[in-house]
Formats: C-alpha cells, structure tokens, sequence
C-alpha cells in the first residue's frame, strides 16, 4: 500500500509518500510560500533532489506539483498517480469530537471546521490541505489524524481548568494537549524496544523541540500531559513561555500599557529560551553560548531542564510510579547533555542514566542495565504514525 501523508500549513505543505507495511519512505518534501511566490523541495528515495522556486498560487497547484514530481521521469517514484492508495492527513485540533483518527468525509470536514476557534491558525490551513487533495484526487480515501486524539482519554480530573463551570460548557475551555501523534508513536515504539506489553508500562515522553511536552502515558493511555487549551500552557519551549502565574498578563498589560494581544503575542513568539537568553530560541545556539560563558543561555538551559525533570516527577505521582522516560523530538533527540541533565535527580524514582549508552542520536534503551526504570531515546516519526493509522482505516480495521 502506498500512503500520501500531508501536513499542511498556511503557506507550507509537508509531504512524504511511504509504504506503512515496509515502513519505506519513497519520497518526500517541503512546499513554501504558498501563495507568496513558491518553493519546492523534494527528495525521492535514492535519485536526485528537485529544489526549486516553482509558482505556487495556492494548495492546489502545490498539490499538482508534488504528484506532477511523484510521476517525474527523472525525479519520480511512481508511474502513475493511482499507485497512491489513500492520503492521510495531520489535523492539529480535533477538540472533544474526534477521540482517534478517522476517515474524511462531509461530517468530519465540518467537525474539524467547528473547531477552528481553538485552532484559529492550523484548522484552516489543514482543511485548505484536505481540499485541495480533494479537488486533484478525488474519490481518493483520505485519513485524519489529530494531534489531540492521543489525550482524550485524559480523566475530567487531569483535564478541566479550576474557572466557572461554564467556561467549559459553553466555551470549551479544557486541557486538550498536543504531539499526540507523536507521544503515542514513541510510547509504542518503547514498549517494543524492552519488549514488554505497552499495557504494562507507565512512562513519560518528553517531546522536545522547538514545541515541547510531556504525556503521562498509563498502559498505553493519555492520562496527563502538560500543553493544555494551547500549545503554549507547560514546558518553557523556543520561543513560547510555558506555564505561568496567570495574573502576570494582566499585571504586563497594566504597568506596561500593552493590550492582551500584544502581551499574548510576546508569550507566544518573544518568551521561552529566547526570552530568557537574548541568544536564541535554537538549542544549538543556546548549548554553544553557554559553553562560551553566556550566564543567560545557561539560565535558559537550567530552567527548561528542571522544568521537564519536574514534569517527570509530576507523570510519576500521576501514575502511581514509572517504569519508563522517553525523550523524543529535535533536543530530545540530539542532545545528550540536556537528557543527562533532565535524569540527574531522578535515581529517586528508579531511573539510572549510563552516560555511554546516553551518547546517541538513534533509538536506544540509554538507561544503565541495573537501573530498575528505562530511559529511552526514540525519534519520532509522525509521518509514519499518520501512514498506519490511514492503511488500518482504509483497510476497514480500527485504530
Ligand atoms: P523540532 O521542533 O523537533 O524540529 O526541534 C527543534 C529543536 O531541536 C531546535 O531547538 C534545535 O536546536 C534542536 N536541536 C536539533 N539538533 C540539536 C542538537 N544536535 N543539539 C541540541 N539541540 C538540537
């Protein structure tokens, strides 16, 4: 089966095409500035990189471009665009409506629609990439699978905010969480890794990029994770404060005259590493300033570690112990110094870095063979999380 996995933003489309039984990629690539000018880059499996600036009005013609390079002579992996058996799309917010992921149709459309206030940037984007897939293959099977679906099996009492009870009813104000997708990719991967029943287990995954979070994750379930009604609630993350006392916006807003947006803007863009280093919100940036004598990238990096060390404490209690720490994504994956960090109090609950197994980028168990928890690595791999979930669904199996 050969799968079209989209991720559509508002001038970008992300593509890979792949065999979710193989678990081969054939291609993938990176549409952008979508509407602006346009860029294409696509990298087929073992032939040459097409990277170019390529007129791309709107998501459409991104569309026909990527399956016009599919079918390429020279740059192609496919002869003929009915090789392509089902896309699957990443949707970022399916609120309370969509608990898996789920075959496209008219009803789902408007779902996804409906939750565009809680997405106000993404939804749109996603549905304008469904549409556009839509129009240039129609009668395809297409697949959405959401970044929140992972953690709607999240308890009232893990995911409601202590404000009026109506807020809730009315406005849909709750902790939805995000890296879904991710978070229960890694958990599986985990479980395969030390060979024992995901129904086991009780780990943490860490994602950690320029986005970060942490799920609890009980027998294989979303019971906790610390991103709530946004991606900006938890972990300090590049550029995005992370949890904070509440009444400091107001408190910004006031001394400083700025208005809510202004004061929501500079949480979410001028914040987080940045904020706190002046350097960057790029671990890389930050590691190397740091190691250069930068006082305050090395605030940031002691601040984002004892705030994910916290969260793992936190998992632990919320699970009623752990068997397992995951770190996945760009710093959790790349960075071992930050990992070691995160781990240095944690011998408490059980977990036992060895800092040789620690020195990798790829999947390993990198916890010591004495150390009664496991600390994995595992890279994430969305994409190929997207790819299964549309083959089972496609194929009448449920997910
Ligand atoms: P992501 O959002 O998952 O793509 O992760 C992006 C983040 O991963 C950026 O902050 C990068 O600096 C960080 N990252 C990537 N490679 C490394 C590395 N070798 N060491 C530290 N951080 C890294």
């Amino acid at each position: 089966m050969k799968v079209l996995v989209i991720n559509a933003g508002s001038s970008s489309l992300k593509y890979q095409l792949m065999d979710p039984d193989t678990r081969e990629v054939l291609a993938k690539g990176l549409c952008e500035r979508i509407g602006i000018d346009g860029h294409l880059k696509h990298t087929p499996t073992g032939k040459d990189v097409f990277d170019a600036d390529v007129d791309l009005p709107d998501h459409d013609e991104a569309i026909q471009q990527v399956l016009a390079l599919l079918t390429h002579n020279h740059y192609g992996v496919i002869k003929d665009i009915n090789e392509i058996d089902a896309v699957g799309h990443r949707v970022v917010h399916g609120g309370e409506d969509f608990t898996h992921s789920v075959i496209i149709d008219r009803k789902v459309i408007k779902g996804i629609e409906s939750c565009i206030p809680l997405a106000p940037l993404h939804n749109p984007a996603n549905i304008t990439g469904i549409k556009a897939c839509e129009d240039v293959l129609p009668g395809k099977p297409m697949v959405a699978v959401f970044d929140t679906a992972f953690h709607q099996t999240i308890p009232p009492k893990g995911f409601m905010y202590a404000l009026p009870y109506r807020y809730y009813t009315e406005n849909k104000v709750r902790r939805y969480g995000f890296h879904g997708t991710s978070h229960n990719y890694v958990s599986q991967r985990a479980a395969a890794m030390c060979g024992r029943p995901l129904e086991e287990l009780r780990l943490v995954s860490c994602h950690l990029g320029n986005g970060a979070s942490t799920c609890a994750i009980k027998f294989g379930k979303s019971i906790d994770t610390s991103m709530g009604l946004t991606p900006t609630d938890g972990l300090p993350m590049g550029t995005r404060s992370g949890a904070i006392d509440p009444s400091i916006i107001e408190y910004i807003a006031r001394v400083r005259g700025y208005s809510p947006e202004r004061v929501e803007n500079i949480l979410n863009k001028e914040s987080g590493m940045l904020g706190l280093s002046g350097v960057s919100s790029d671990f890389r940036d930050l590691e190397k300033a740091a190691a250069e004598g930068n006082e305050r990238a090395q605030l940031a990096i002691d601040i984002f570690c004892y705030k994910v060390t916290k969260r793992i404490g936190s998992g632990a209690a919320s699970m009623g112990g752990i068997d397992g720490v995951i770190f996945t994504a760009g710093v959790g994956e790349n960075s071992p110094m930050i990992r070691a960090r995160i781990m240095e109090d944690l011998g408490f609950l059980g977990l036992y870095m060895d800092p040789v197994k620690n020195n990798t980028r790829e999947e390993a168990i990198v916890s010591r063979d004495d150390s009664p928890g496991y600390i994995f690595v595992v890279p994430t791999n969305e994409e190929l999380m997207i790819a299964l979930d549309t083959a089972k669904l496609v194929r009448g199996e449920s997910v």
